[in-house]
């Protein structure tokens, strides 16, 4: 879509605290979500510190006119099927709402006298917003590529596939959490030694991922491509991840099939799916290949993918451990990544994942891999910011971290500003690391 009048750094709301300049969620954002209204899901927007009630603005009239597929999507328990419907509704769907919550508008003066309109955000049980039929995880970032890398093979730390294609491996599904679900410590395998003997026990190096996912709106038949310039009308927006990481775990298993039981008890997202529409402000150029890397296949080529298939997202992790909550203490800022600096587009993520004829679906859940930068302050990972455990991280209070500890809060949080326009944020991904079960 084209930047039209829904993104006017203008425009304001009858909302007032959606018009606080720190507000994640102002009426140029819009996301979607799924919260719990008298003990059933019902699909809502962000605005401000409230939540519009998509069920109840249909009900009372206040979107008239709107496609009876839209009409029904709204009244689903998740947003598959007002995906499904793909960018084209999603945009309309956009400018109604927009005008139902902007404070000049006949619209949204007729929506301020419904009162069951809006539910208090703060204070509502979100869930996930989707149901994630496949979660695929990929390796995007070259500057966390290059980091682990080195830490196993200094002297050669990308593997000779790295600048070909958009590595990744399938995820689990049924473990994706929304933000605020406590995580447990794995238990699993784990050996001291590369060639063994294992042991059996919790997890003594659990670990976070800062990530952004995309989810699928319309999906393709199996055996079908999706062509990359095709590629973003099938992503309805993104949301922040942690991809919940137990390190000790993953050594020994990862050969030669890569991650299974070290990273799929676990992966957070935030409730807010915020849509590619409303990050058109913020694209900006694909990070640009260096000149000694190798041309790509033309199936993961396009200018429009050149010119703008990166968006500008601000990423950052912080921590609050136990310590820090009893002393009052808040929570520490860990690192700051530009999601601009991955290698690999999400458009070509979802280009190469159809290359070979496999089916997304709406809903799916196709996550980066691992946002980190060139600096300390930019590793999107303990495993990278300790460096494997021998620069541990110091906490207020005279704690250190070279992983994860019990009682441990990991707060994932990202936002988008440009100049000229409204800053909108994607809110925030939390999760408290559990004791192992006994
Ligand atoms: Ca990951």
């Amino acid at each position: 879509m084209p930047i039209d009048t829904t993104h006017d750094p203008a425009l304001r709301s009858w909302v007032d605290s959606a018009n606080a300049s720190d507000s994640d969620f102002p009426v140029q954002n819009l996301p979607f979500g799924v919260f719990l209204r008298g003990g059933a899901p019902r699909l809502g927007v962000a605005i401000g510190d409230r939540i519009l009630d998509l069920v109840a603005a249909r009900d009372a009239g206040c979107l008239e006119g709107i496609t009876a597929d839209l009409a029904s999507a709204l009244g689903a328990p998740r947003l598959n099927a007002l995906f499904a419907l793909g960018r084209p509704a999603l945009c309309s769907l956009r400018g109604r709402l927009s005008a139902l919550l902007r404070a000049d508008t006949p619209e949204g003066a007729r929506a301020q006298r419904e009162p069951s309109l809006l539910v208090d955000r703060v204070g509502a049980t979100l869930q996930l917003p989707t149901v994630i039929g496949d979660y695929t995880d990929f390796y995007a970032s070259i500057d966390h590529a290059t980091n682990v890398g080195s830490m196993f093979r200094p002297d050669n730390p990308l593997l000779p596939n790295y600048k070909h294609l958009p590595i990744g491996y399938h995820g689990r599904a049924s473990s994706v959490v929304v933000s605020g679900t406590d995580v447990r410590r794995p238990h699993g395998q784990t050996s001291a030694a590369p060639a063994g003997p294992p042991s059996w026990g919790p997890s003594a190096r659990m670990d976070y991922e800062l990530e952004v996912g995309a989810i699928i709106g319309t999906g393709n038949t199996l055996g079908s491509r999706i062509p990359l310039a095709e590629a973003e009308a099938h992503i309805a927006g993104l949301v922040l991840v942690n991809d919940w990481s137990a390190r000790d775990l993953q050594t020994w298993e990862y050969q030669p099939l890569g991650p299974f039981l070290a990273k799929n008890f676990a992966t957070s997202i935030s409730p807010w799916v915020v849509t590619l529409d409303a990050l058109e402000p913020f694209r900006v150029p694909r990070r640009a290949r260096a000149a000694e890397d190798p041309a790509l296949l033309p199936y993961l080529v396009h200018e429009s993918d050149v010119a703008r298939g990166a968006f500008g997202i601000t990423l950052e992790v912080w921590l609050r451990s136990a310590h820090m909550r009893a002393a009052g203490v808040p929570a520490v800022r860990l690192s700051q990544g530009e999601f601009a600096r991955m290698y690999w587009t999400l458009a070509q993520m979802v280009a190469h994942h159809s290359s070979n004829g496999c089916d997304l679906r709406p809903g799916d859940l196709l996550a980066s891999g691992t946002v980190s930068g060139p600096t300390r302050d930019a590793r999107g990972c303990l495993l990278e910011l300790a460096w494997r455990g021998t620069e541990p991280v110091a906490l207020p209070g005279g704690e250190q971290r070279s992983f994860l500890a019990d009682g441990d809060e990991v707060i994932v949080r990202g936002w988008c500003e440009a100049t000229g326009r409204r800053r909108i944020g994607f809110g925030e991904c939390r999760g408290t690391v559990l004791a192992a079960q006994a």
